[in-house]
């Protein structure tokens, strides 16, 4: 049987060219129709979702129990491990070629099985056990610095020797198309005496991807590279929504805490690892060598674009304000498990760990607005004479990202947000 990433493989779907979901992706997230409310689990092909649970009751995929892809999440199918994510991967890829008859033709599974994407609401993939943020872009990290720092001490003393978090809120994840209400919160503007109570003023977004951690790990054990490249189920594009005005003014000592609790927004369809594993490339170069727990001996960063589209309120479409790519990330989502379990915490099935904003070397290739708009002194301008330094109600945002294959693109789909005050 050929692999399920083999670039000739067709399916008996016709799917464009420029798809975000073709037979080599197979991405899994949980669906519902207005004919059957219940949300369940399945997987984008091209403009359809593939219901799993009726493939599963009709006796198709017998490594797991139809049970597992009637649930609201895919937890429990994480939890059957890498060996039947992999084989049931390899199942999904067989039933959908264009070479195999089995459900293509097989019109009344056919009818059943497959659903227009148009006709589907998309939910939250998974129930989150917990949200940690780490900040792993060294571009990100050295344009803030210079900002608040200055440019000779941009990068704190332990940025190069591990990848920095902070644990954030699993309760206020959410899936794209979740409107965000504009956060409250204590605001102490330059020059006031004393702090105030009010809407942020400084909303701002940031472009990341987001781990889905699969398997879990045991309290007061460490991981290998091998084992926390194993415990990655998949990856989504996420959101994590920021309030630079409450942010600088809680931050000190213990880092973020209301300015970003308030939401954090994904995308509704996880890529597997398994799906990227052709698109994997060697991060930056590390100077100086980490240390000997968190080095890696082969590649794991992603050749993955990545670009951010906004529509103010009054335009009728998104511009796009940045384009920049995962392949710069300096610390690996591997890197960032293995330090995260390295004290003895132990990690669970829908944990959920966010890379840190994406920005590139370049200007047009920054992550967030407090970095295009540097701080706020340099607005964006939009079709219409419209200018953004920071984000409006009425605003929505868009980011989107694949991997580009020969002649198919193995891709997220979108998350998207839009602000109310
Ligand atoms: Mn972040």
């Amino acid at each position: 049987m050929p692999h399920p990433n083999d670039p000739t493989l067709r399916s008996f779907i016709p799917v464009d060219p420029a798809s975000d979901f073709p037979i080599q992706n197979l991405p899994y997230g949980v669906f519902s129709t207005a004919a059957m409310p219940a949300p369940r689990v399945g997987v984008a092909i091209g403009d359809y979702v593939l219901d799993l649970w009726q493939l599963a009751q009709d006796c198709r995929i017998d490594m797991v129990e139809p049970g597992v892809f009637a649930a609201p999440s895919l937890n429990p199918f994480m939890a059957l491990g890498p060996n039947v994510w992999s084989r049931t991967r390899a199942r999904i890829s067989e039933l959908l070629r264009h070479d195999h008859a089995e459900l293509r033709d097989n019109e009344k599974l056919r009818q059943r099985a497959l659903v227009p994407m148009a006709d589907v609401k998309l939910h939250l993939p998974i129930a989150v056990a917990g949200y940690t943020d780490f900040y792993s872009s060294r571009e990100h990290a050295t344009n803030v610095g210079v900002m608040f720092r200055g440019k000779d001490n941009a990068l704190q003393p332990n940025w190069l020797h591990m990848p920095i978090a902070y644990n954030g809120r699993a309760s206020t994840v959410v899936v794209s198309g979740t409107t965000v209400r504009r956060p409250r919160g204590q605001l102490k503007p330059p020059g006031a005496e004393v702090p105030g109570f009010g809407p942020c003023k400084r909303l701002d977004f940031e472009l990341e991807m987001g781990v889905v951690v699969g398997k879990p790990s045991v309290m007061g054990e460490m991981l290998t590279e091998q084992q926390a490249e194993e415990m990655i189920f998949g990856f989504v594009i996420l959101n994590d929504w920021s309030a630079r005005d409450i942010q600088q003014w809680e931050y000190v000592p213990l880092g973020p805490f209301q300015a970003k609790v308030f939401a954090t927004s994904i995308s509704p369809w996880i890529v597997t690892r398994e799906a990227l594993e052709p698109f994997c490339v060697p991060g930056p170069v590390q100077d100086p060598v980490p240390l000997p727990y968190l080095r890696q001996t082969r590649p794991h960063n992603y050749d993955l674009q990545l670009d951010v589209a906004l529509r103010a309120a009054g335009m009728n479409e998104a511009a796009t304000i940045c384009r920049t790519s995962f392949k710069y990330m300096y610390w690996s989502s591997v890197q960032q498990l293995v330090h995260h379990a390295s004290s003895g915490c132990a990690m669970n099935i829908g944990d959920l760990l966010g890379s840190g904003t994406i920005s590139g070397p370049e200007k047009d290739q920054r992550g967030s607005l407090l970095e295009i708009s540097w701080n706020g002194t340099e607005p964006v301008e939009l079709p219409g004479g419209i200018k953004r330094t920071f984000l409006e109600d009425g605003d929505s945002l868009v980011m989107r990202g694949w991997c580009q294959g020969d002649g198919f693109r193995v891709g997220f789909g979108e998350v998207e947000g839009t602000i109310v005050g």
